[in-house]
């Protein structure tokens, strides 16, 4: 339960950050709200020789809006998640996604932008986040550059990040008023991470489905966008065949891990359940 040795360094500047993670390499790590982070090292899952505190730098927390864009500062935690007035209009299932993540002990620390980072299958924002459309800004020694959040993940732990870079910000296009919306996660008790999860933003227009997203959590090495299932139900009225229809072609990309949480194919059944259920929950709320 104690870490390896490591230097612990807490630059003021991005720039000197970036520069710092460069020059480690491998060795370097970056730390935001060290709840992933520091539990790993404890575990000696990572041994990395240089820590960069993220959190003397100015700048890396905070809520603004770029035009329909919502940004959030990297360093902005979970609980800054759900005391905004701004996410809670524009972004609520941000708020009942960051809700079910942990306790208020881990909320108070963790960040969106370590959160979005950490690579971790059983991470909850990932998937909301391509089911948003949002991107990542990435800082690094050669400039910055934006990465849609459904090209960043490549595998377990495996993501776009370069090394030295840095996401410093993520930016979500807000969803049009009326928007229904739903996150919908299985887990084993408070706290847990999900067995498996399902997030949810539609419109209605006359009755029926007019657009669709759907993202999966911890059904794959990699947060999902379940395509043909939001295809299945666009200009429907949800009725059980589509529902149907839609769970099958959730469930048909789905390839989650056997764990203590569960045989493969349970957690695929519980999969199509968390997507019907998402998918009923947002419709209810559509206007
Ligand atoms: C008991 C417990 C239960 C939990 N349950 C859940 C859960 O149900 N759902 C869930 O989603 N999470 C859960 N978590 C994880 C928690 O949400 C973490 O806070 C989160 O995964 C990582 O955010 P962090 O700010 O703590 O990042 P850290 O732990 O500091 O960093 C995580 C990783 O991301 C990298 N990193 C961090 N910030 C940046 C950045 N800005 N740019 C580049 N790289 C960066 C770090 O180098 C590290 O590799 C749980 C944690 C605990 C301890």
């Amino acid at each position: 339960m104690i870490p390896g040795q490591f230097t612990y360094h807490r630059p003021d500047s991005l720039a000197e950050a970036v520069k710092l993670l460069a020059s480690f390499g491998d060795e370097g790590r970056a730390l935001a709200g060290g709840h992933s982070l520091v539990p790993m090292m404890k575990l000696r899952l990572a041994s990395p020789a240089h820590l960069v505190d993220l959190h003397g730098i100015a700048g890396l927390k905070g809520i603004t809006r770029d035009g329909n864009k919502i940004v959030i500062g990297a360093m902005t935690t979970q609980h800054d998640l759900l005391a905004s007035a701004e996410i809670g209009s524009a972004l609520p299932i941000l708020q009942e996604t960051a809700a079910l993540i942990a306790d208020p002990q881990v909320r108070y620390r963790g960040t969106i932008g370590g959160n979005v980072a950490n690579g971790d299958p059983g991470n909850d924002m990932p998937a909301l986040m391509m089911t948003l459309d949002a991107s990542y800004r990435l800082e690094g020694p050669n400039g910055a550059r934006d990465v849609a959040a459904a090209e960043f993940y490549q595998g377990a732990y495996f993501t776009a990040l370069e090394p030295g870079e840095i996401l410093s910000s993520v930016s979500i296009p807000e969803p049009p008023a009326g928007h229904g919306y739903a996150y919908e996660k299985l887990k084993r008790k408070v706290g847990d991470y999900a067995t498996a999860a399902a997030a949810v933003i539609l419109t209605m227009a006359g009755g029926k489905v007019a657009t669709c997203a759907i993202g999966l959590t911890n059904l794959h090495e990699t947060p999902l966008l379940a395509t043909d299932a939001a295809n299945a139900v666009i200009g429907t009225s949800l009725d059980a065949a589509s529902l149907k229809k839609a769970a099958a072609a959730a469930v048909a990309i789905m390839a989650p891990a056997a764990d203590a949480r569960g045989p493969v194919d349970y957690r695929k059944h519980v999969g199509g359940i968390m997507v019907t259920r998402a998918l009923q929950r947002a419709a209810s709320r559509a206007s």
